[in-house]
Parts: structure tokens; sequence; C-alpha cells
């Protein structure tokens, strides 16, 4: 099996167009007919849904962005009856960020789909055993790959995240030829076989499709090594449906997005103009199919590049670059986003000047997370003990605040250095995006 859907996966571009068209024209008028915050912006912009008559009429639609979303919480971007709807995911984002995504049964479907084409270029059939150690439950790994895995009709082991004892045992005793997580966690696993003595060769694996977060082809090769396996990138965002939006093939040289389903666009994240393929700039998806969650034109932050060159595994979709990095200050630690903009409110609240400095680091390929805090003089002349006890009641108060807990250092008055322009409040240590922009002419 060397493709999911081969019709699909390897259409004529000039024919993957024409879909694109139909499939907008018909999108733009269910958004606007049904989402009222989408209505606006287009009244606003002066453009109605008989002004979009295919493909090149996409930039005359204005953007979205997490913020909208955000600003409407929880309903104002559901497109259909709620009776409709069977299921929600949502972001890893934290307090006061979350985004919640709505699926009917059909876009569940096409998810899954979606999910399915990334484990059959992985080499997926059904005869194999898939361990799907992504988080379940509202993070959308685990129930992609879950519903993909299915599709295909690979024996599904729904391990969730965790309990590297049980993953172990299971991949063992039931044969797992393929392994979905985080780059992270199939690097801990692959550290976790070989402290137990089982060799590359000695555990069932043979393919591995990761995502998620950021992650390089040094991380790759070393993965590759440690599991005696051939590793593939898998990429998505909550808001427009989950992981499987673009997926690697065996060429390794970017990722596929699957275009009957997704327009890309990459942008001047600073002017907002669409840019000519094979610019690096910021990546723009409008999705064509989802009925309850459509969005149009929605800003991913990510910064990528295009590529239409033809790949030699006979897919014709567009290939995507690995996100080589974001136009926001998002962080992504241990797989949860994190913004300044929260650590700073926790400060304030809790009586701290905004002096602060935010450490990442990737050792031993899991996130360190640390946040230097600044005393004011009173604080400094207090007890070591109150000191530790001031710490201990930040930690506590950042973990409430981002789901992950960072070790909070206090430190001297004035001890972070001011900068004369822009405070550096974030040092991210870990090299994860692949600067390398010939990624996408790699063995083709
Ligand atoms: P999740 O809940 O899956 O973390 P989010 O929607 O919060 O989903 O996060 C999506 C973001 O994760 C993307 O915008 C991107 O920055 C990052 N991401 C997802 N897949 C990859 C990947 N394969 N490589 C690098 N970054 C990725
Ligand atoms: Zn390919």
């Amino acid at each position: 099996m060397k493709y999911f859907q081969e019709k699909t996966e390897t259409m004529a571009p000039e024919e993957i167009r024409k879909l694109q068209s139909e499939k907008l024209v018909r999108q733009v008028r269910h958004v606007y007919e049904h989402v009222e915050p989408y209505r606006w912006k287009m009244d606003e912009a002066g453009v109605r849904p008989e002004d979009i008559r295919g493909v090149e009429d996409l930039p005359k639609l204005p953007f979205l962005t997490k913020g909208d979303l955000r600003d409407e919480y929880p309903w104002g971007f559901l497109a259909v009856p709620r009776k409709d709807c069977v299921r929600i995911q949502s972001t890893s984002g934290t307090t006061g960020r979350r985004v919640v995504a709505f699926y009917t049964q059909h876009d569940v479907d096409l998810w899954e789909e979606c999910c399915a084409r990334a484990i059959v270029a992985a080499g997926g059939s059904e005869e194999d055993v898939v361990q799907v150690a992504y988080g379940y439950g509202l993070f959308t790994g685990g129930p992609g790959l879950n519903g993909g895995s299915h599709k295909v009709g690979c024996l599904t082991l729904p391990m969730s995240s965790g309990n590297t004892d049980r993953q172990i045992q299971f991949m063992m005793d039931l044969g797992a030829t393929i392994l979905c997580c985080t780059p992270s966690y199939a690097a801990y696993l692959g550290e976790s076989l070989r402290e137990r003595g089982i060799s590359p060769e000695d555990n069932p694996l043979r393919a591995g499709i990761f995502g998620a977060e950021p992650w390089t082809e040094e991380m790759r090769r070393s993965i590759e090594k440690t599991l005696g396996i051939k590793a593939y990138d898998i990429y998505g965002l909550t808001e427009t449906s989950g992981p499987g939006v673009a997926f690697e093939c065996a060429e390794q040289a970017g990722m596929h997005i699957n275009e009957d389903h997704f327009i890309a666009e990459v942008i001047d994240p600073d002017t907002g103009e669409v840019l000519p393929e094979g610019s690096r700039g910021e990546l723009v998806f409008t999705s064509l199919d989802k009925e309850a969650f459509p969005l149009l034109r929605y800003r991913t932050r990510d910064i990528c590049i295009l590529s239409r060159r033809k790949c030699a595994c006979g897919r014709t979709f567009v290939r995507m670059t690995k996100p080589m990095g974001r136009s926001d200050d998002m962080l992504i630690i241990r797989g949860v986003n994190v913004f300044p903009s929260q650590i700073e409110t926790v400060l304030l609240k809790e009586g701290y000047a905004p002096n602060y400095q935010i450490v990442v680091d990737r050792v031993n390929n899991s996130d360190t997370f640390d946040i230097l805090v600044e005393m004011d003089e009173a604080m400094f002349g207090d007890t070591v003990s109150a000191v530790t006890g001031r710490e201990k009641a930040l930690v506590a108060a950042m973990r409430a605040m981002l789901g992950i807990g960072p070790a909070v250092h206090l430190v001297a008055p004035h001890s972070i250095q001011r900068s004369e322009g822009k405070a550096v409040r974030v040092i991210d240590k870990r090299k994860l995006v692949t600067e390398d922009e010939n990624f996408l002419n790699r063995k083709n």
C-alpha cells in the first residue's frame, strides 16, 4: 500500500486548484452565513461572498488570529447547530488562552483520513501494530492518530503518554511496529529501552510518526539510531483539526499539506502580503471541508517555506519545511504553549516587578524551564527560608497558570541585565529549528 487515497494524493496540480476553488466558494458562503464574527470582518473589509470565485480571490479575505478565536470563546466560531457536533478538542494553551475546536462526524472522518494518509506514507498497512503514545483527551495528538490508525486497519494500542514501563512492555509483548508520539517522548523511550538493555534491533518498531513540537534533523537522526527506525514528521494544529494537516513521505524532504482539505499560503507577517513560493514567511491555512469550525485565512504564526517541486514519492501536494520559528513570542515547552505575557501576569499578581528572564534549554532530550525573578530590596533582606518559601509559592502560581511548573530562582535586585531597547525576556538555548533552507530540495 503506497497511498491511502491514491487518486486524491496524486492529483494533477491544476486539478487540485480547481477543486480548491469550488470548495472555497462554498465554504466562504457557509462561513458568511453562519459565523457572525467572520461576517463582521468581511463586512468591514468590504468583501461579499460573491466576490470570491476561486483561489485567486483568497487574498481579498481578512485574516483570522488566535486572538479572534479567544475573544469569541467558546461558541462564536461554531458554524453548525450544536446538536450536529459530536466532539471538541482544545489547544494545550492554558488559562484564558484556550481555543475550543468543534467537530461534526464528517469533520472527524476527514481528520482521521488525513492521519491515515500520514500512517500509510510512513509505510503503514493493516499488518501494522500502531502504538499511539501521544496524549489522549483534549489534546489532538492521541485521538487523531488513533482514528487514523483505525482507518488504515492497523491494530491500535491506545497507550496515551507516560507510564514508560507499560509502554515498553506492550511494545515488546504486542510487537508494535509504528510508534506515534512527540519527538521528545520518542527520544526518552529510546533511552529507556537502552537502559533496560534492549538494543535497537531487539525492539519490533520500524517507523515512528512524531510531531506537535519543533525538532531538528539532528534529533531525527538520533531517534532513528536509538530506536532503529525511520522517523517521520507530522504537523498540525488544533484550530485546523489537529495533526495530519501535513505529513512526511519516505523522501523525508518536507511535509505534504493535504491540499484537498486546506489551502496554504505564506505571508509576510508584518505586512500580510502573500509571498511567492519558496519565500520564508508565516503559514496561513484556509480549511475547505470543515463544517463545524471552518477557519478562513487562519494565521498559524509558524514560519516556514513551501515548495511545489515534484516529490519522488508521487504525491502532488505542496510541501512545507518544518516550522523554522514563530512570528509571535509563544514558546513550546514540554509540549505546552507558554506565552511570556502569562508569566508576567503571575509575577505582577504576586507583587513582583516585571523584571524577569525565562531560560529554556534541552538536556537529555527533555526541556528545562527556569525563570529568574528579581526581588525588591525588602524581599532581598528576608531570611533564606522566607526566600525559599516565596520561590515555592511562585512555582505553584506558575503551575496554575501555565499547566507546567518551572524552576523559579529569586535573584538580587538589579541583577538581570537591562536592555536598551526591547527587554530580553526569553533565552531559548534549544536549537530546535532547521535552518537549512535547502531542506525541501534534498533528494528531489
Ligand atoms: P497542540 O494542542 O497539538 O499542542 P496546538 O494547536 O496548541 O496543538 O499547537 C500547534 C503548534 O504546534 C503548531 O502551530 C506548531 O507551532 C507546533 N507544531 C505542531 N507540529 C509540529 C511539528 N511537526 N514540528 C514543529 N512544530 C510543530
Ligand atoms: Zn513525497
